[in-house]
């Protein structure tokens, strides 16, 4: 059975973890029509955690309250209702600036959505009105305070509202970090609607802003929805800042094309990064508060639109970010604490594929996050901040699975002993006994009076005769030459370990000095041993192993052609296809429009819109390069190409989705339809999807 956690018991909450499939109450409804409206609208076959059981409750009327983290697939559990429901959904969204992006994407795949808010125009607002009068919309996207104006309200309500989702459902809570006045006004929305099932979706709720959306909103007897927290894609390493700037670059040469976020702690930092890497070839712009709203904006829209690829940040990017394709997030300095890193990181990999999220980490990071701290009045403030800066030092110097670490900091138990998905599961550190070597480097640094940078003391550990160190006499202290066992790079490298974990200190920008601390001096004393990492001769960033079960040329091909359709109608391209689409088109190759609609994320509308056109590509790029594995999907196509995410997770929950029916199979299966078993059931005892079945069912002559 798959994991379940648990931690509040509240009778009316489901929790899940992965894959498991909930069980909800007897109240149930044909799904059948959801599934079907999934694949034609969506271009997916299955749901992800929990969507089924919530948009089932929706079906059935009911008040949801939705918590899953981001990438959870929130959208659809609203979405797809919609279509379903008699008259309009609005969707309640705190960002102006996101709902064009989402009504483009819902427009894309055939659904007839609008937005209502101040960037239209006076023509295009009439429109959306007449549009909605002659009942031609089925979600309709309102800020709060536009939704709240009396005379909106009473438009609405003279529509058939079928059911009303409030997107990002914290910002009501003055005790969320986003909170928004505008939402507080919702409070009477259930007045105004006592008969419309409401559904408050968040990614960010502690239990007493889950306390206020729920009274707040005034939802009755809400269902509560919580899914894990693990973002399984998201590969969490901690790199120690060391020559951080050279790692960062080493990265990026692996990683050419990909998008990806690099949050620094100051603006000044982050222009200095963003030249650098301008420099060396990259795409890269900054971002920070320090810029003109315009040029945030235009920055923002450029990297949405994929015309540049690395964005060198603040804490002030990301809110507004709904790109899917955010493949790695980097921490160049310590982010304050877990929650904002979960946060940040949170942004990458929204679209379910591989994705990295790096910090470069020393401890010497931790005094310009204290000032800050200092800086707050309320003496409880400033306790809480400190105590989750040393929650997230503990994060980053542990040695044990990251991500137990994360989600237990969240309260959500994780009981696998090895994630597969960081660094301390793939590649644990070795560890020795550090004592003698750091009482070494300690005394030494007090032998020279704490006057020298880490490349003299090593210089003095390794009995170098330089020049300055004759000048200085330093040539005569016990220290000099009392470390012959390590070369001058491996005390480097411990000096440095040491001031990351605090028992020494750097002083100064340019030309830093090391100096004493009072945990270092308890070294000197035998009070305390020290663990020190295995010295390595180099520092590499973990490259985890691409996934070369798809053909890159192609990938590339596809993605120039998404590009510059997207530049075309002035649209995201993740709004075209996800890269999971491009990556599954590049791993089976279609090449005929029943095959292009087996790809994930082609639905009918997004077949008849691009279909042509991206089949051309891959009929030529397979002429071209006589190489093309059959396709429709055949058992042996498959068996080497298990790699491609959506096909494997289909082959999770239906084994045999891809084999050939035997004839055994169909006497069987005509056996068990006469016999009354539903398509559900019949999926499991065949392990197949509902698609299969049905045309299985239909070939045979029992479904027209
Ligand atoms: P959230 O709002 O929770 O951050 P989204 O609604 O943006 O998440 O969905 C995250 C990603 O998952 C999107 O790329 C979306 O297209 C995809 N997704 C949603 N539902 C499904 C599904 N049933 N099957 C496959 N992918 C899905
Ligand atoms: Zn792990």
């Amino acid at each position: 059975m798959a994991r379940q956690w648990i931690t509040e018991s509240n009778h009316n909450t489901i929790y899940a973890a992965g894959q498991s499939n909930v069980e909800f109450e007897k109240n149930t409804i044909d799904m059948d029509p959801a599934y079907h409206a999934l694949q034609k609208y969506f271009g997916y076959t299955t749901f992800l955690p929990l969507q089924k059981d919530i948009i089932q409750d929706i079906l059935l009327k009911k008040d949801v309250f939705v918590l899953m983290p981001t990438g959870g697939g929130k959208s659809l559990c609203y979405q797809l209702p919609a279509l379903l429901l008699d008259g309009v959904t609005i969707v309640v969204s705190p960002l102006i600036a996101l709902m064009k992006d989402q009504v483009d994407a819902l427009k894309a795949n055939g659904i007839a959505a609008a937005h209502i808010n101040s960037s239209l125009s006076y023509d295009e607002m009439q429109n959306v009105k007449l549009d909605l009068a002659e009942h031609i919309v089925s979600i309709l996207y309102v800020a709060p305070e536009r939704l709240m104006v009396p005379d909106f309200l009473s438009a609405l309500k003279r529509l058939n509202v079928s059911l009303i989702a409030i997107d990002e459902a914290h910002c009501i809570s003055e005790w969320g970090h986003d909170f928004r006045p505008g939402y507080r006004q919702l409070e009477v929305l259930k007045e105004h609607f006592p008969k419309v099932p409401l559904v408050a979706l968040t990614a960010t709720a502690t239990s007493r802003v889950q306390e206020d959306i729920t009274t707040q909103l005034k939802l009755s007897d809400p269902k509560t929805y919580k899914a894990s927290f693990n973002r399984k894609n998201l590969f969490y390493q901690v790199k120690p800042k060391d020559n951080a700037y050279d790692q960062l670059l080493q990265y990026l040469k692996g990683h050419k094309n990909d998008s990806g976020i690099i949050y620094c702690f100051s603006r000044k930092s982050a222009d200095d990064l963003a030249n650098k890497l301008k420099k060396e070839g990259h795409r890269a712009l900054p971002y920070h508060a320090g810029l003109k709203s315009d040029l945030r904006a235009e920055t923002q829209d450029k990297f949405i639109k994929d015309d540049v690829e690395i964005i060198v940040a603040t804490v002030a990017f990301g809110m507004g970010i709904d790109k899917s394709n955010v493949r790695f997030v980097i921490h160049y300095d310590l982010p304050k604490n877990l929650e904002t890193y979960y946060q940040e990181t949170g942004r990458a990999g929204r679209d379910g594929e591989d994705s990295d999220c790096i910090i470069f980490f020393s401890r010497s990071d931790m005094g310009k996050i204290s000032y800050f701290i200092e800086q707050k009045e309320d003496e409880t403030e400033k306790q809480i901040a400190y105590k989750k800066l040393r929650d997230m030092v503990s994060f980053c110097e542990t040695g044990t699975c990251r991500r137990k670490v994360l989600l237990e900091y969240f309260g959500e138990m994780y009981d696998e002993v090895n994630c597969g998905n960081c660094d301390n599961c793939l590649d644990p550190k070795e560890t020795i006994d550090g004592t003698i070597i750091a009482q070494k480097i300690v005394s030494c640094v007090s032998q020279i009076g704490e006057r020298f940078g880490i490349n003299y003391i090593a210089d003095i550990l390794c009995g170098s005769r330089i020049q300055k160190i004759i000048r200085n006499r330093h040539n005569i202290v016990a220290a000099h030459g009392d470390g012959k066992e390590y070369s001058k790079k491996q005390w480097q490298a411990f000096t440095k370990e040491l001031v990351r974990l605090g028992y020494l200190k750097s002083e100064g920008d340019r030309y830093p000095i090391i100096k004493l601390t009072p945990d270092g001096c308890d070294i000197l004393s035998g009070a305390k041993g020290v663990l020190l990492t295995k010295p390595e001769e180099e520092v590499k960033i973990l490259q985890k192993d691409v996934d070369g079960s798809f053909d890159h040329d192609l990938f590339e091909i596809l993605r120039s052609l998404r590009k510059k359709l997207a530049d075309d109608a002035s649209m995201p391209p993740y709004i075209i296809f996800h890269d999971s689409s491009l990556i599954e088109m590049a791993t089976y190759f279609p090449r005929n429009r029943s095959d292009f609609r087996t790809i994930v994320g082609v639905g009918e509308s997004k077949l008849e819109t691009y279909g042509e056109l991206f089949l051309n590509e891959i009929i030529s790029y397979c002429e071209k390069r006589e190489h093309a594995p059959p396709f429709p999907i055949e058992e042996e196509a498959y068996s080497d190409k298990s790699g491609a995410y959506s096909v494997k997770k289909i082959q999770e929950t239906h084994p045999r989705a891809y084999e050939p029916w035997t004839e055994d199979e169909d006497e069987m299966l005509t056996a068990d339809y006469k016999a009354g078993k539903t398509i559900e059931e019949l999926m499991g005892l065949f392990g197949r999807q509902r698609g299969g079945i049905k045309s299985r069912l239909m070939k045979l002559g029992l479904l027209s």
